[in-house]
């Protein structure tokens, strides 16, 4: 039998919505605790520069979060490193279970849990994952040093992946199923201008080809969108970046959804359909999803938490 940790504002995630109401939540005096989940720092730590996020110019994504932590940290914010599994949101005290064995009992909760890669959910993909099929260039680009690698996307992710993926890899083809990008001008432009990245349109994959033993990937089989003509690209290494869904695991069945399952929250707050229960982040943003509106939905869930507490007593 684990023990059990009573807490005003129990704050489920560690990116920068998290982070943020850590620290509002601190300064309210509500004496928080933050359980950091599976990604401690969510998933500015996949990435390298950051360059929008105001007062850095250009900040490393791991360095960026670092930062958040120990602010949060300094104003007071208990942070565990533990993964909650279970949310029960029909009694107050709200009552959460930590995969450390730990119960957390809490009179107001923030969701902060962002978003996770997708995949295209071919068998294929599964197959060959950790074997030459990845979501995250920042942790797997190394090993393609010298070697060609195709990127499935068309928005900043893809975009960022593949000119990242270029400090290693001898070519990346992106794979795009349209004609037109998602991602921000800038990175365009940078992508454009790099000659180590063609761009290949109208194409969707197909199948992730490679060897059994040793499990690796040879290539893909990729599909024009308008003829259904197939190629076969040669590559070592397949990157999907083809955007992210919220993490609702703990939520979806208790909590009002839209927009493809993202947390309903009243518009200009972060109250959910369930009183006392708060959202903040790529979790409830299917629109913008950037670390910095993410922040600043933390530091709303801290300032409505409080408020929600302080009606109680
Ligand atoms: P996330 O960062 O997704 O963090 C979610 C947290 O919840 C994690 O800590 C996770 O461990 C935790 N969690 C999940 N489930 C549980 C659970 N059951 N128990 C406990 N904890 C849990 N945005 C920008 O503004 N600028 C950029 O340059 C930029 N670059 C990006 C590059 C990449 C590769 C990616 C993927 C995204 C990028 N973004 C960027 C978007 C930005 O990272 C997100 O908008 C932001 O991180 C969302 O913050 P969040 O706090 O909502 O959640
Ligand atoms: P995104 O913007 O949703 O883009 C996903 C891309 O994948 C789209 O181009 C989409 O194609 C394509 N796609 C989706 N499903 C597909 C499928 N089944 N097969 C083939 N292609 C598919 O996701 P993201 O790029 O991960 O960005 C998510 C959020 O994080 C955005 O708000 C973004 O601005 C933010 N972010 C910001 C930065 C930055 O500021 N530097 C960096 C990374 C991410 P279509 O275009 O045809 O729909």
């Amino acid at each position: 039998m684990g023990e059990t940790k009573h807490t005003k504002v129990l704050i489920i995630g560690s990116g920068p919505a998290g982070y943020t109401a850590g620290v509002y939540a601190s300064r309210a005096m509500l004496e928080p605790i933050l359980v950091q989940g599976i990604e401690p720092g969510g998933q500015l730590t996949t990435t390298t520069e950051v360059e929008n996020y105001p007062g850095f110019t250009e900040v490393q994504g791991p360095d960026l979060m670092i930062k958040m932590q120990e602010h949060a940290q300094a104003m007071g914010c208990e942070i565990i490193g533990d993964i909650i599994t279970e949310l029960d949101t029909s009694r107050r005290p709200f009552v959460a279970k930590g995969d450390s064995g730990t119960t957390y009992t809490a009179d107001a909760v923030i969701l902060a849990t962002g978003a996770r890669a997708k995949w295209l959910g071919m068998e294929s993909e599964e197959k060959f994952k950790g074997f030459g099929v990845s979501a995250c260039a920042t942790c797997d680009g190394f090993f393609y040093r010298g070697q060609e690698i195709v990127v499935i996307g068309g928005g900043n992710t893809a975009v960022e992946e593949a000119l990242f993926l270029t400090n290693f890899a001898s070519k990346v083809t992106l794979i795009h199923r349209r004609d037109e990008l998602r991602a921000e001008k800038i990175l365009q432009d940078r992508l454009f201008k790099n000659e180590k990245i063609e761009t290949l349109w109208f194409h969707e994959l197909e199948e992730v080809i490679g060897t059994e033993s040793p499990l690796g990937v040879t290539g893909v089989k990729v599909k024009h969108t308008k003829t259904g003509e197939i190629n076969e690209i040669p590559c070592a290494g397949v990157f999907v970046a083809i955007g992210h869904a919220p993490a609702t695991e703990l939520v979806k069945d208790v909590l009002e959804t839209h927009n493809g399952g993202y947390v309903k929250v009243e518009a200009g707050s972060t109250r959910t359909s369930i009183p006392g229960i708060f959202a903040a982040g790529d979790l409830t943003d299917h629109v913008y999803r950037q670390a910095v509106t993410s922040a600043g939905m933390g530091c709303m869930a801290a300032l409505d938490a409080e408020k929600f507490l302080a009606e109680q007593e």
